[in-house]
């Protein structure tokens, strides 16, 4: 390709809507221009690496065993009524009608149309497992898109879908996705860790996702893990054992307590000089529902989480355990109203009757003659006990012990005691085991050896394409621009002739395009007639992993390599340096 014909601008400003550097870098660099919020063509660089990543995925999948299909990106309501998921799916998904006014939506997701394609193809237990994938447009209508390609709402994913008569078939798949998924990234040149994690919207019980960590706020996920026994989990499945499991205020007597005004956790740890953990803190949330079956209306919820005071609420966990579609805290007005009381004061007492779910947070269970507000005005109390709670506090007068917290570093691995560390990180890819989730609403059966029939046992497995390959940009850049991995960048190399007026130099640069060419190396001739400098920066600023710079050193027979992730500028012979470069490109897969 020659740089005068290549289809891209290159910006000389980052642009003012991009918070990740990935985004900036991406616009300013030409691969991407923006159609609407969280929409974007992807321009000629860029459609390259999304080949490159795309390609890397279908050799690996196929590889494991997998085969590729083509699934549409328009579905009919009908198939998400039937999987339950129309009403639970949220405003994510876009909803619209065609002229005949059928309900349709854009794919966000393509559980429900897989299932329904395997139903009736493959119905006997003799033809599974089978493991089905493409590579296809999603579209969410995320309520905040950014990030450039790391949230859009259209963006391309590769998922895949395995279909079982046992859980053991499944495990065996799951396993092999698991490694497949690493080889995948690893040949993108990124490094993952695959951490166990909630399986939200999807649903099923086990599933990982693949994280690249990186340690600026890109990284939407917090993933705590232990160095020594390689326990990792994303913050909303994290579990950790306290440091100081069992905790005692040190109050021998219950007694009501005046607290004029004192209404923080930390207000009151000063107040009562007693540490925060001996603190027993009420937190009211507001859930709301997915419309029941008939598709009426759920009420919202009142929830009051009861927490150890130094721990915070796991919002994804609380959400799981109440079964609600989302949740937020409560305003001052609803805690007023549902509860009579004021903020700072509340808490389960007098609850029983009030149509308020109380959740207790694991983290409660060791505290002993600790502080609780009293849920009456400027009043808490002192010295109680989980055994002092009444009947008309709670129905049945017992707590409801769930894990809704989130973990801190520094709390101690469930598996094995040591320490937790935390990192940013950001997911690229995930697998879940489904069960019967869909199988058995959708009633897609298989037939087993008996001529009995069962639903499918399912797996499925997603890896963001567009998404991996911003990724990589995140995690590969500097001042300069993008420093992309050899394995997807859109180009191998750049020949820059220095001065396009000298005939010499033109010439040579021009043979060293076409050597690169003939031995298979994807390479750029900027045979534009700007300075070197400006041509330079574009190099860099694009990301060409190689550079090979014709000038004046021509006279003594040489020219300059650079490899764009090292420093140093070293003059070889043209054939030398054509020759490191056919020599890496040789080495990829
Ligand atoms: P997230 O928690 O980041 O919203 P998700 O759990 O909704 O992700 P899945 O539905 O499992 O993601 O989709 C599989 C993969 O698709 C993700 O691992 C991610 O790489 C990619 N992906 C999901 N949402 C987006 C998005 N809005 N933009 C780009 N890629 C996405
Ligand atoms: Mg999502």
């Amino acid at each position: 390709m020659r740089a005068s014909k290549l289809f891209v601008q290159t910006l000389r400003e980052f642009p003012n809507d991009a918070e990740a550097m990935s985004h900036k870098l991406l616009v300013r660099a030409g691969y991407i221009k923006k159609l609407a919020n969280g929409v974007y063509s992807y321009l000629p660089l860029m459609q390259r690496v999304l080949t490159k990543v795309s390609n890397i995925i279908r050799q690996e999948m196929n590889a494991a065993g997998a085969q590729e299909l083509l699934m549409p990106f328009v579905q009919p309501a009908e198939l998400w009524q039937k999987s339950g998921r129309w009403q639970v799916y949220g405003k994510e998904l876009m909803r619209m009608k065609d002229r005949h006014e059928v309900e349709m939506c854009l794919a966000p997701t393509h559980e429900e149309v897989i299932t329904s394609v395997v139903d009736g193809i493959f119905g006997s237990y003799k033809q599974l497992p089978v493991n089905l994938y493409h590579i296809q447009l999603k579209f969410r209508d995320e309520i905040r898109p950014r990030f450039g390609l790391l949230r859009g709402r259209e963006f391309i994913m590769k998922d895949a879908y395995s279909f079982h008569t046992s859980q053991e078939s499944l495990d065996a798949e799951y396993e092999n996705m698991a490694q497949a998924y690493t080889k995948i990234f690893k040949r993108c040149g990124l490094e993952t860790k695959m951490v166990q994690s909630d399986s939200g919207a999807i649903g099923g019980s086990v599933s990982h996702e693949f994280m690249v960590l990186v340690d600026t706020s890109v990284g939407e996920n917090n993933v705590f893990y232990c160095e020594k026994c390689g326990y990792s989990a994303n913050s909303n499945h994290a579990v950790s054992k306290l440091n100081d499991e069992t905790t005692d205020g040190g109050f021998n007597e219950l007694k009501l307590v005046d607290t004029p005004d004192v209404r923080t956790i930390e207000e009151l740890a000063k107040f009562f000089n007693v540490g925060e953990n001996c603190i027993l803190k009420a937190v009211l949330y507001i859930a709301s529902f997915a419309d029941d079956a008939k598709g009426e209306k759920v009420p919202d919820m009142p929830v009051m989480v009861m927490i150890r005071g130094d721990k915070e609420v796991e919002e994804t966990k609380l959400m799981n355990a109440v079964g609600a579609l989302e949740i937020r805290p409560a305003v001052d007005v609803e805690v007023k109203e549902y509860l009579g009381t004021e903020p700072g004061f509340i808490s389960f007492h007098g609850c029983a009757d009030k149509n308020v779910r109380v959740i207790f947070d694991n983290s409660v269970r060791g505290m002993k003659n600790f502080v609780v507000g009293a849920n009456q005005p400027h009043k808490h109390y002192t010295g109680y006990n989980f055994s002092d709670i009444k009947e008309e506090d709670l129905k049945g007068g017992k707590p409801e012990f769930v894990d809704v917290s989130l973990v801190k570093k520094g709390e101690r691995c469930v598996d094995c005691g040591e320490s937790l560390n935390v990192t940013r990180g950001i997911e690229v890819g995930n697998i879940f085991q489904l069960g019967t989730k869909y199988s058995k609403p959708m009633n897609a059966l298989y037939t087993d050896e008996n001529g009995k029939t069962h639903p499918y046992i399912m797996g499925c497995y997603g890896i963001g394409v567009t998404r991996t390959a911003a990724a990589a940009v995140e995690r590969y850049h500097d001042d300069f621009g993008i420093i992309w991995p050899l394995e997807i960048a859109p180009y191998h190399a750049v020949v820059v002739p220095v001065n396009t007026n000298d005939e010499a130099q033109v010439k040579l640069a021009e043979e060293i395009y076409q050597k690169l060419l003939n031995k298979g190396v994807e390479a750029v001739l900027d045979d534009r007639a700007d300075r070197a400098g400006v041509k330079f920066k574009d190099a860099d600023l694009i990301g060409y992993p190689y550079r090979i710079t014709v000038g004046k050193t021509i006279a003594e027979g040489l020219v300059e390599f650079k490899a764009r992730k090292d420093a140093d500028v070293l003059k070889l012979s043209p054939e030398d340096a054509v020759e490191k470069i056919v020599n890496a490109v040789s080495a990829l897969k």
